[in-house]
């Protein structure tokens, strides 16, 4: 999982600062050094360490923190506020041109997943903003680059402008707003060619794409697992192109997350969108403020409830919703979520949109690949109505008998309730108060 090592270090240290009553210099202190280290160590741009740290700390030893009756509760909304402006404060919307069509050049080094986003971003705005996309084929260097691009546009039906390998690429970026136009086609999305690392030549060549389709949006694509290498390749790009907005891939994987939090405080320019996934629609809107709740263990819900909604029709996410409000979440229900889980991609991902999930033991080591998830929903099956609407009656034989029918063991049977037990202790911890900065009444 992305920012796993900097989520459990800072978790660990907002735990130990939360409760106090009473909060000392000297605590503040210790709790700076431990946020100090794990941000470095998730790989964290040393002068962006340095002012976060500097700017919490100033922050947090101020009057009205140190004399409130909550300290350790004002220190960690500081830490927040601060991981969310270190991100850019709010979601960055995309350039949209009041002429039409809108035009994005897609630039980055090779393998930093261009050409993946480029798709990702055609399919983005044909489906939430009813575009009608093209893509353009502009790297005539790689091979099999402009196939792979024709193959991105068959696969979600987007038309792909190509001239071969023979023609410049300012040339076909001509060529192509021309055939936007003809088209009626209102957003271009520029493909271009990257280098294993930067060099004159492609920056020239970029330049002369850059200035003869006037890009609203000179989307940077960066490879979030690369680090600190992503933010030095933010600057070089953004020196010579003045690049718009950043998108950062792979975070789906176990990138530490230096580059989330670095990039926007070297140059300025804000994270716009980030890949979640190899997959076409994979492609999600960058919020700063709900990815530091989720670095700080404090979930995501209003992104689980939009991924929800994705695969769920509206009503039901809204059930949803209401359910884990008030606590009333079945084991039908999760049953029903799991069926459309399976379609919004990792299950890991989606359990740190919960808050507190990823400190759960069990869920966090249950890592549940589909096969698990067919496995949970046989023992599920195998309950009767009431077992599943009041699980408290299973006993053990019971169990046995769910256990025999769904074909899984016993040990199985009593892990998913565990788990089901602890997720709804979660959900009601979450829902009692917490917001107030209180501990909500305790779980039963
Ligand atoms: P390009 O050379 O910059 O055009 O990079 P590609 O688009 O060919 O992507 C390089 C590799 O990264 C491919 O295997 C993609 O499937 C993969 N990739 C791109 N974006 C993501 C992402 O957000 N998540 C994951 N897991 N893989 C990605």
């Amino acid at each position: 999982m992305a920012f796993e090592g900097l989520s459990e270090r800072l978790q660990a240290t907002m735990q130990r600062i939360k409760g106090k009553g009473k909060v000392t210099e000297q605590d503040i202190k210790t709790m700076m050094r431990e946020v100090r280290l794990a941000l470095l160590e998730a790989d964290v741009n040393f002068k962006v360490v340095k002012k976060f740290v500097n700017t919490v700390s100033e922050r947090a030893l101020g009057s009205d923190v140190m004399q409130s009756l909550t300290p350790g509760q004002q220190v960690i909304k500081i830490v927040q506020d601060e991981l969310t402006a270190l991100m850019g404060g709010e979601n960055s919307k995309i350039n949209m041109s009041t002429k039409p069509p809108t035009v994005v050049m897609m630039v980055g080094l090779q393998g930093a997943g261009k050409t993946t986003t480029a798709g990702k971003l055609a399919l983005l705005m044909r489906k939430k903003y009813n575009k009608k996309p093209l893509l353009v084929a502009c790297d005539i260097y790689r091979p099999a680059a402009i196939q792979q691009l024709q193959t991105v546009g068959k696969q979600i039906d987007v038309p792909v402008y190509t001239e071969g390998d023979q023609v410049s690429p300012k040339e076909i970026t001509e060529n192509a707003l021309k055939y936007a136009r003809e088209e009626h086609l209102d957003f271009v999305i520029i493909d271009t060619a990257g280098r294993l690392h930067i060099d004159e030549a492609l920056m020239n060549e970029l330049v002369d794409v850059k200035e003869v389709s006037k890009p609203d949006e000179i989307m940077l694509v960066v490879d979030s697992m690369t680090g600190q290498d992503a933010v030095n390749v933010a600057e070089s790009f953004d020196t010579t192109l003045d690049i718009t907005g950043v998108t950062l891939t792979k975070l789906d994987g176990d990138t530490r997350g230096g580059a989330a939090l670095s990039i926007r405080s070297v140059t300025d320019k804000p994270i716009k969108f980030i890949g979640m996934s190899e997959k076409l629609d994979g492609l999600e809107l960058f919020h700063p403020e709900r990815m530091a709740s989720r670095i700080l263990g404090m979930g995501d819900v209003l992104s689980l409830i939009e991924k929800a909604q994705q695969g769920v029709d509206e009503t039901k996410a809204k059930e949803l919703e209401q359910k884990m409000r008030t606590s009333s979440f079945t084991l039908d229900d999760f049953l029903e979520q799991l069926e459309q889980v399976k379609g919004l991609g990792s299950l890991d991902d989606l359990m740190n949109m919960i808050p507190g999930a990823n400190k759960m033991k069990g869920m966090k080591n249950a890592n549940m690949d589909p096969k698990q998830l067919d496995n949970v929903q046989a023992i599920i099956r195998s309950m009767t109505r009431e077992e599943r609407s009041n699980p408290d009656i299973l006993n053990v034989s019971r169990k046995r008998r769910i256990a025999q029918g769904s074909g899984r063991s016993l040990q199985e049977v009593n892990r998913l309730m565990k788990q089901f037990g602890d997720m709804k202790k979660m959900m009601k911890q979450f829902t009692g108060g917490n917001k107030k900065g209180k501990k909500g009444k305790r779980a039963s």
